[in-house]
């Protein structure tokens, strides 16, 4: 593959990362999701074509607008050469870089050439996923990951779809691949209020969970609204603008649930 002419639309590059992976990161965000979670804290990341949003500043009392545009399409060797900018970084730390976004495999051969990339240069790689992708593909994607940061929402499928836009039969099914081929995965549980925190999901997860020997770390995700503002940006509807932040130490007891049945258990990351 010609890697000269793959171009991808990333939006964001975040620096000194410590949440995504072990040691000092860099994280890559591709712009596109199939999805449309309701909590997602990144929607300016679902629409793949660039946008424009409006920030409002005040200083001295005059207020100023500002129009800037999200997403940028890049080539590969321009996302190698932010990436390597930090190299120092992570050998000294035992870091790396992270994919993230929006869904980074919905430009699955572009995030094939940077995953090859960063194996050539000894980078260490992880895939911050939905899980929503061909089976084939993913599988090609797993030969050149590191590691996996794996959104795990709902398991039954009529409120997957609800609440995120798809069906979650390849998500399940993708998850079930990597247990099997025994890669390294961490599971992600966005806990969000009365959609994935009720028992009856909570219930689910840990036996779909159970039934993957291989997988044993789960980082749980509590909700924030943070990202309000963003939405308010690009003029989005935010379905969950009244939802209260849930604090850190309010899943102190859900974290002992998964300790219990032998997971490792991290919050917030
Ligand atoms: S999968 Fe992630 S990026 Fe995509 S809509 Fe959901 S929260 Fe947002």
């Amino acid at each position: 593959m010609n890697s000269g002419i793959l171009k991808a639309m990333i939006f964001s590059f975040k620096r000194y990362t410590v949440h995504d992976g072990p040691g000092i990161r860099q994280t890559v965000f591709f712009k596109g999701c199939p999805l449309s979670c309701w909590w997602c804290h990144n929607p300016e990341s679902q629409d793949v074509k660039t946008e424009a949003a409006i920030r409002e500043n005040v200083l001295d009392g005059l207020s100023f607008r500002q129009e800037e545009t999200i997403g940028k399409v890049m080539s590969v060797q321009q996302v190698m050469h932010e990436i390597e900018k930090d190299s120092i970084f992570y050998d000294e730390s035992g870091g790396g870089v992270t994919f993230s976004g929006g869904e980074p495999l919905m430009q699955h051969k572009f995030l094939i050439e940077l995953l090859g990339g960063c194996k050539d240069s000894g980078i260490h790689s992880a895939v911050d996923t939905s899980g929503f992708a061909n089976t084939t593909i993913f599988k090609q994607v797993a030969e050149k990951t590191d590691l996996f940061l794996y959104d795990l929402k709902l398991i039954d499928g009529t409120e997957h779809k609800k609440y995120t836009g798809v069906p979650n039969k390849l998500i399940l099914q993708n998850l079930k691949y990597l247990n099997q081929a025994q890669k390294n995965v961490i599971i992600r549980f966005p806990v969000i209020p009365h959609i994935t925190d009720t028992a009856e999901n909570i219930i689910l997860i840990k036996g779909f969970l159970l039934s993957l020997e291989n997988i044993r770390k789960i980082s749980l995700l509590p909700y924030h609204n943070i990202a309000n503002y963003k939405y308010e940006k690009i003029k989005m509807s935010n379905k969950m603008k009244a939802v209260k932040a849930i604090p850190k130490q309010d899943l102190t007891a859900l974290k002992k649930e998964f300790e219990d049945i032998g997971f490792k258990v991290s919050i917030g990351n």
